[in-house]
């Protein structure tokens, strides 16, 4: 089926056209420059932005595909969970969009999103095989950073675990402002971390202690780590000693990488699921990826990490999902539904 994707959960207007699993297009339109003097997504500035692009990324995804509207046989749109006002802009649009050419229109979770975007072949990944189910999901970017057991895209995902407080970007982006750095502070941190020692300092691991393990063997916790960064550099400048910036990102971000990794590769052995799969802006991190293939090599634990503009917040992965859902047979989505912020990973399609 030939399926328009619209993605406007944070801050990126996606549009992505695909036909099965075949990219045509994906189009993205981001405002994160606007948010770089409030150091962090302002909600209110998002979804004005999706309002100024979302026509626009239309407009163009449609003739970089070169299809026609009319041609289309179904609109897939994301309704959560995500930043309510961005939701809605999206969710309008998309509604609109649908009645006007009297297609259907399937309302997809967001973050099942990003794990179907392993699916999509382009070019560059077109003799590879997607991952077979059941798979291990580890998602993580600026609002998420979840575990997930995926049985089946389209009928059975399950979250094993996910943050208790700050995401991972979150993290990255807090703890690069105690560094001084501007946002986003991920590709910041990462490109200090280059010449640091990540052995300097020794920063917590959180939620791995046997106490927690017991509750939250899955879930992950940043908020602890970034404040014993700042605690740290703190104590430095008031002993009036220089902070060695460079090692403060390295420790920081093997901290970050061993528990993300910790986590998700004793889910893949909990479950006897030798499978692994990335997503999520955060994937850009260099060390997160050497460290991932590293010990999913070691413990015989298949590996997969989508192209980039496939890991951040897209609009092609919507249209797969949805393309997905189509294929399995489901029934597209009551014309009434909303946009829900909080919508479980275990609820596929609203
Ligand atoms: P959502 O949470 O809805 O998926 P988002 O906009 O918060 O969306 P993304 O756009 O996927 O998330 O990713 C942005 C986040 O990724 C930011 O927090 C940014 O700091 C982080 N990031 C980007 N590059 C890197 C990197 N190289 N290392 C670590 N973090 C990075
Ligand atoms: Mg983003
Ligand atoms: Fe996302």
């Amino acid at each position: 089926p030939l399926v328009l994707g619209i993605e406007t959960s944070c801050d990126e207007t996606g549009i992505g056209i695909v036909r099965g699993t075949r990219l045509l297009s994906n189009t993205i339109a981001s405002s994160m420059e606007e948010h770089a003097r409030y150091g962090g997504v302002v909600p209110e500035v998002a979804a004005r932005a999706h309002l100024d692009e979302l026509v626009p990324a239309i407009n163009a995804a449609v003739a970089e595909a070169g299809i026609r509207l009319d041609d289309l046989d179904a609109i897939a749109v994301t309704c959560g969970p995500g930043l309510s006002g961005a939701l809605m802009v999206g969710v309008g649009a998309a509604k609109a969009l649908a009645l006007s050419l009297g297609k259907p229109i399937y309302a997809v979770n967001h973050l099942v999103g990003h794990v179907g975007a392993d699916l999509l072949r382009t070019g560059a990944n077109s003799h590879e095989e997607p991952l077979d189910y059941p798979t291990i999901a580890l998602l993580v970017s600026g609002g998420h950073t979840s575990l997930l057991l995926v049985r089946d895209l389209t009928s059975d995902v399950e979250l094993l675990g996910e943050t208790i407080d700050d995401a991972a970007g979150e993290a990255f982006d807090k703890v690069a402002r105690v560094l001084g750095m501007l946002y986003p502070g991920g590709p910041r941190i990462d490109a200090a971390a280059l010449t640091g020692d990540a052995t300097a300092i020794r920063f917590p691991r959180g939620l791995s202690k046997h106490k927690d393990m017991e509750k939250h063997r899955y879930d992950f916790s940043f908020s602890g780590l970034k404040t014993s960064v700042a605690r740290w550099v703190e104590q430095r400048e008031d002993a009036g000693e220089p902070v060695p910036v460079n090692d403060v990102a390295a420790s920081f971000r093997e901290a970050v990488v061993d528990t993300l990794l910790t986590k998700a590769v004793a889910a893949c052995v909990d479950y006897d699921v030798p499978r692994l799969l990335l997503g999520g802006g955060v994937i850009a991190n260099a060390r997160l990826r050497e460290v991932a293939i590293e010990r999913t090599d070691a413990a015989g634990i298949a590996l997969r990490i989508p192209p980039l503009s496939l890991c951040t917040d897209n609009g092609a992965m919507i249209a797969a999902l949805g393309a997905q859902l189509i294929m399995a047979g489901h029934n597209p989505s009551a014309p009434d539904f909303g946009a829900d912020s909080t919508l479980p990973v275990s609820q596929i399609q609203v």
